[in-house]
């Protein structure tokens, strides 16, 4: 704990210093009192992570990090604190680390896994939040053996699956392989005794042997004049034991437990040796391997070969700069040991552009670039990753809303959806998911389907497919036909006829807008509500005005004529009277006439706005006919708590009044859950209407009813 400062202060200097040693103090006061599972002070803890950090040679702000990164989880102290004390570049570290102890990994599945590092590297932004997460995990795996064996089955299982892949993925061997190794001894305690045991055996057998190569390698170097260091180095554990079992052999049939390492000061001295090598020992076919040419994806370089020594004995040779070396053990990281200014930026490019250097300074541009999308495609990739509640990972396409999310898990799930949580937080179902979101979807076992908006909402082509399916078996009888009424009531109410509207060219221009693969679809659509009557049937209005302008005022005026009687011009008899579509006053109201250009009066209640900007000589004065026993139209706007229960509340009370329904649109709010329904009602008088709303708002299932003026 103390020797840590000692580090510290050889490795930091200034600004850096200091800042480091105001984060000792703050989170060795921060967790006083604390205890580990092993009983000692838990500042050790931080204090490890921060040390690991340190020989990595990382920077002053992510180490600073390390020493603070548990203190938000555990301790009173804020985001707030941390910012007044440190400033944002580590408050962003220490709480991009809080985020992440957050997410769990708990499928056993490779592809859960993959998706895991995924979004892993996704949620961290800043590549450095990662690697100090790898060194809390490696302390913890380091102390694995205080906590009960489930929990470090568990525990190794996930670091195993995730974390020492990461660790490849960013190139820092040197975490990488002692994380494999403690994985090993928790996941299969025998074998790794047993291979720990002969292998050292199988080592000092072959000590001698070891050091020959090692000699005969050395004398190569300085015969041509070349400067550098040999040693025979044991490979990991863990690499052993996938040789074993990927290959299934025995220990004694692998026979590169030991490896040996030149390394020297140039690439050119790099492939004089190798050339050497191979001119004294025949290499092994098919094992030699030109990692400087062609780099790992982790930015490894490194010529490997295996040869056949004249000892009878099969080596690997390992040949690199001291560069490389360097890079191969720390990886990522190695990136601090040379470079004192991080410049901070949040554009990507430039977070990663240091990555970018590092790959410039080693000379290999065109590789850097590969490595570099290959970093970029995991946090700017084509799909997000979500969590079920459970934990589970679900790729989506990018832009996925809860509707993908839904239909991904089951088409049921989907077709039941009638709302969907995201972070526990209710949210309409056309949310764009981010990545790390925990989706929960809300269903109903009385939801009628999917609405056919919903085609327009969903970015998966699997659950645009699943809705479309599930239409097709909607598509019975008889809501194709009970479609055909409503659309054809609609039709004579606006003063069409249905063959007038639907023609095929009609039916094409709409269908490519609404995705109706045949006329019966569009019907049942209509008929069991996926989509409202006019919805669809504005477009073919629309169709209709574009392909016939010039019958337009004709048709006008054939869709008031019915409704024409009942009024009064003052002044005026035989005129064209029609009622306002906009506002529908009903006997009783408080009227007004309008005198349209070529097309007679037309009548609107006495507030309606659409009058507010008309001409004054425009206006003529009209009154109700003491006959008016016609029926006119008038719109109400009912609020309730699903589209079904308006519709049969509203429907019974219509019909208890003796009155009738001509058309009705509903639609329910994404946000506050209501169901709005406008219905078009066919009534007598303003008595009538008033009866009717007062039966509605007496009503308890009615939330909210009022008189609309469209
Ligand atoms: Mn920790």
């Amino acid at each position: 704990m103390f020797e840590i400062l000692q580090r510290l202060e050889n490795t930091y200097n200034g600004k850096d210093l200091s800042l480091l040693k105001r984060a000792y103090d703050f989170a060795r006061k921060a967790h006083e009192k604390q205890k580990r599972a092993s009983g000692e002070e838990y500042f050790i803890h931080p204090c490890t992570v921060a040390g690991i950090l340190v020989d990595l040679g990382l920077d002053a702000a992510t180490v600073a990090a390390a020493f603070l990164h548990d203190v938000i989880e555990d301790t009173p102290v804020s985001e707030g604190d941390i910012r007044k004390e440190f400033g944002e570049e580590v408050l962003e570290l220490v709480v991009g680390v809080t985020k992440l102890e957050k997410i769990q990994f708990h499928s056993k599945e490779e592809e859960q896994a993959e998706n895991f590092r995924k979004i892993f590297v996704a949620m961290a932004k800043d590549i450095r939040v990662i690697i100090i997460k790898l060194a809390d995990r490696l302390h913890n795996m380091r102390s694995l053996n205080f906590l009960s064996i489930e929990r470090q089955q568990r525990m190794a299982r996930e670091t195993l699956d995730v974390y020492a892949p990461l660790a490849d993925r960013l190139g820092i061997s040197q975490i990488k392989c002692e994380l494999e190794d403690l994985c090993l001894k928790y996941l299969e305690p025998e074998f790794y005794e047993y291979l720990s045991i002969n292998i050292d055996e199988r080592l000092k057998e072959n000590l001698e042997l070891v050091d020959h190569v090692v000699e005969e390698v050395n004398k190569m170097l300085s015969d041509s004049g070349v400067s550098g260091e040999v040693f025979g180095r044991r490979k990991h554990l863990y690499s052993i034991y996938r040789k074993m079992k990927e290959r299934n052999k025995t220990l004694d049939q692998i026979y590169d437990i030991v490896a040996i390492r030149v390394i020297v000061n140039t690439v050119d001295e790099c492939y004089e040796v190798f050339g050497k090598i191979h001119n004294k020992w025949k290499p092994v076919p098919g094992r030699i391997k030109d990692y400087i040419a062609t780099p790992k994806p982790n930015m490894y370089r490194s010529l490997h070969t295996t040869v056949v020594t004249n000892f009878g004995r099969v080596f690997e040779i390992q040949i690199r700069t001291y560069e490389m070396n360097h890079a191969a053990e720390y990886g990522i990281a190695a990136h601090w040991k040379y470079k004192e200014n991080k410049k901070e930026a949040d554009d990507l490019d430039t977070r990663l552009s240091w990555i970018r250097e590092v790959m410039e300074w080693q000379g290999g541009l065109k590789d850097s670039k590969e490595f570099l999308n290959s970093l970029k495609g995991d946090i700017y990739s084509s799909e997000v990753l979500v969590f079920t509640p459970k934990g589970d990972v679900i790729s989506l396409p990018k832009d996925a809303t809860p509707l993908d999310f839904a239909y991904s898990i089951h088409s049921a799930v989907g077709n039941k959806c009638v709302g969907a949580k995201v972070n526990s937080k209710m949210v309409p179902l056309n949310t764009v998911l981010q990545v790390g979101d925990v989706v929960d979807i809300i269903t109903s076992q009385s939801s009628k389907g999917p609405s056919w908006d919903w085609l327009k909402i969903v970015k998966s082509s699997s659950a645009r497919v699943k809705i479309k399916q599930f239409f097709k078996r909607e598509m019975k009888e008889e809501n194709v036909k009970m479609g055909r009424v409503m659309f054809e009531a609609e039709a004579k109410r606006r003063g069409y006829s249905l063959s007038e509207l639907i023609t095929e060219e009609a039916f094409e221009y709409v269908s490519a807008k609404m995705s109706f693969n045949s006329q019966d679809e569009m019907f049942a659509s209509i008929g069991y509500g996926a989509v409202t009557v006019n919805h669809v049937i504005v477009k073919f209005i629309d169709f209709y005005r574009k392909s016939q302008p010039q019958q337009e005022i004709t048709k006008f005026i054939r869709s008031t004529s019915k409704n024409s009687g009942g009024v009064k011009v003052k002044g005026m008899a035989g005129l064209l009277v029609r009622f306002a579509g906009c506002c529908n006053p009903v006997p009783g109201d408080e009227i007004i006439g309008f005198i349209s250009r070529g097309h007679g009066v037309t009548v609107h209640r006495h507030d309606c706005p659409n009058l507010k900007h008309v001409e004054d000589g425009r206006l003529i004065e009209v009154s109700w006919a003491e006959d008016a026993g016609n029926a006119y139209n008038a719109s109400i706007k009912v609020v309730g708590s699903t589209q079904i229960e308006v519709l049969s509340v509203v429907a019974a009370a219509v019909a208890q009044l003796n009155l009738e329904i001509v058309s009705t649109n509903g639609r329910t709010d994404n946000k506050t859950k209501q169901a709005t329904v406008d219905f078009n009602i066919r009534l007598n008088s303003k008595d009538e209407l008033n009866s009717l709303l007062t039966k509605l708002k007496q009503d308890s299932k009615i939330i909210d009813v009022f008189r609309t003026a469209n």
